[in-house]
C-alpha cells in the first residue's frame, strides 16, 4: 500500500497526463482490471475529454537567473493544464497569473480549473503566501514549456467482481487526479483496491464494480460504455474521498437519501464508526455522485469519506499526513456495507409463540444484558416471514451482526428458514 502511494503521490496526476495513466495502469495490473480508453477531445455524455498535459518545464526566475519556482520540485506549481510560455515580464503583470493563499501562508495551493475545460486556456504559478511576499523584483522571468492537445488517451480502470445472475450491482469509485495530492484521491483508491483484493477471494452474491481515473471523466467514460441492462443492474454507488486525513469519518446520503445503501452507511457508522459527521447529498464534499446519482441514471450514491481538512487543495495534503491506519480501519468499515449487502436475508419462523431460548443456548439474562434480551425479544415478534435481518436491527435498535448472529442460530436449529 505504502509502496504505490509514495510511487504516485508527487506525480503531476492532472486529468490526461501519463502521470495520472500511470496510477490507473498500475492499480488495473494489481486487480487485473479492464481498461477503458477514451480519446481526449472525444464526446462522453455531454462531456469532452480534457487536453493531454505534459510538462517539459515549468520555472519562475529572477532576471539574475536565480530559480524562485521550479515545478521539478513540486507539481502543484504549475497551474493544471497551464500552457507555455517563455518571456521577460513585470511584476504587474506576473500577478495576474500567480495564485497564493493568504489564509494559509505555508502552503502551495491547487489551481485546477483549467484542467476541467478545454475552452479556457492560460498559464500561471501556484506558490505559497510566504515565498510570494518575498517577491519584491520589478521583472521577472517566465520560462514554461508544456504540452497540451488532444494527440493521447485518457485511462479509466474498471474491476468487476461477478455475482450471481440474480444480485444487484453496486458500484465503488475514487479519483486518481490531482497532482501531488494525497488524501483527496489517491489514498481512496489504494483503499479500495485492498477492498476488492479482499472481495476477489470472496464468492459474492452481488456484481461490485470499483471505478477509477480522473474526477468526473472516469465516471463518464464508465457510465457511457454500459448498456440498458447494466445500467439498470446498478442499485447503488460509493464515492470514496479524503479517507486518511487527519479529521472524523464522515458520510454525504444520495441524492434519494432513503435508498438501502443510504440505510446501511447510517447503520454501520452509527455502530462501528461511532464518532462521525454525516451530511446531505454532495454536501461533504462533491465529486461524482452528480454523473452516477444525476438526470437519468439516478443511482442513489453516498460519499464515504473524513471532514474536509484544513490542508484540502494545498501541498498541505502530503504523504506526512496520511493517517494510515484509517486507511486500514476504512477498507473494513466498507467491507462491513458490503457484508450486509452479501448476507441480509429474511427469517421465516417455524415455531409458535416465545421460543423457550435457554434450550438452544440462546438465553440473554435481562440482568446482564437488558438491551440484547429486549432486542432478541422484539426480533422474534419483528420476523414476520417479509421483514429482513437488516429491516428488523434497524427497527430494534440493535446492530445487524447480533440479529442476523440470532436469526442463523434459529436458522441452524431448523427453528427459522431463509427465504
Ligand atoms: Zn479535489
Amino acid at each position: 500500500m505504502k509502496e504505490l502511494i509514495k510511487k504516485h503521490l508527487y506525480t503531476s496526476r492532472s486529468p490526461v497526463s501519463d502521470e495520472n495513466n500511470n496510477l490507473v495502469h498500475d492499480v488495473a495490473s494489481e486487480l487485473n482490471a479492464d481498461i477503458i480508453k477514451s480519446k481526449c477531445g472525444s464526446e462522453v455524455l455531454s462531456w469532452i475529454i480534457p487536453l493531454y498535459w505534459k510538462v517539459i518545464k515549468g520555472q519562475l526566475k529572477d532576471l539574475s537567473g536565480n530559480i524562485l519556482i521550479d515545478f521539478k520540485n513540486n507539481p502543484l506549481h504549475l497551474w493544471t493544464n497551464s500552457i507555455s510560455f517563455q518571456g521577460r515580464i513585470t511584476k504587474q503583470e506576473l500577478e495576474n497569473h500567480i495564485l497564493t493563499d493568504k489564509n494559509r501562508p505555508d502552503l502551495i495551493p491547487y489551481h485546477y480549473k483549467f484542467g476541467f475545460s478545454t475552452a479556457m486556456q492560460n498559464w500561471g504559478f501556484c506558490i505559497s503566501y510566504n515565498d510570494y511576499v518575498k517577491m519584491q523584483d520589478n521583472e521577472y522571468i517566465v520560462d514554461i514549456d508544456t504540452e497540451l492537445h488532444n494527440d493521447n488517451y485518457m485511462l479509466t480502470g474498471v474491476k468487476t467482481i461477478k455475482g450471481q445472475e440474480n444480485g444487484s450491482t453496486y458500484v465503488f469509485a475514487a479519483h486518481t487526479c490531482h497532482p501531488a495530492i494525497a488524501v483527496d484521491g489517491l489514498t481512496n483508491v489504494i483503499v479500495l483496491m485492498k477492498v476488492f483484493k479482499e472481495l476477489e477471494k470472496r464468492n459474492v452474491k452481488n456484481t461490485y464494480k470499483f471505478v477509477f481515473g480522473s474526477e468526473y471523466y472516469a465516471a463518464a467514460a464508465f457510465l457511457n460504455t454500459l448498456n440498458e441492462k447494466e445500467e439498470k443492474s446498478i442499485k447503488g454507488a460509493f464515492f470514496c474521498d479524503l479517507i486518511g486525513a487527519d479529521t472524523k469519518p464522515a458520510y454525504s446520503s444520495s441524492f434519494q437519501g432513503d435508498s438501502l445503501i443510504d440505510s446501511i452507511t447510517a447503520h454501520i457508522f452509527k455502530h462501528r464508526v461511532k464518532d462521525y459527521s454525516s451530511y446531505g447529498y454532495r454536501q461533504l464534499i462533491g465529486n461524482d455522485e452528480m454523473f452516477y446519482n444525476g438526470p437519468y441514471y439516478n443511482i442513489p450514491t453516498v460519499t464515504l469519506g473524513q471532514n474536509v481538512p484544513a490542508y484540502y487543495h494545498s501541498s498541505g495534503d502530503n504523504y506526512e499526513k496520511i493517517d494510515f491506519d484509517m486507511l486500514e480501519t476504512y477498507k473494513e468499515y466498507i467491507l462491513d456495507i458490503i457484508n450486509i449487502l452479501e448476507t441480509d436475508y429474511v427469517p421465516v419462523l417455524k415455531y409458535k409463540g416465545p421460543l423457550c431460548l435457554s434450550r438452544y443456548n440462546l438465553y440473554i439474562d435481562f440482568k446482564a444484558n437488558p438491551e440484547g434480551y429486549r432486542h432478541i425479544e422484539a426480533a422474534q415478534i419483528l420476523a414476520d416471514g417479509k421483514t429482513s435481518c437488516f429491516q428488523i436491527a434497524e427497527k430494534t435498535g440493535a446492530e445487524y451482526n447480533f440479529i442476523k448472529n440470532f436469526f442463523d442460530e434459529l436458522v441452524k436449529y431448523n427453528l427459522a428458514v431463509r427465504k
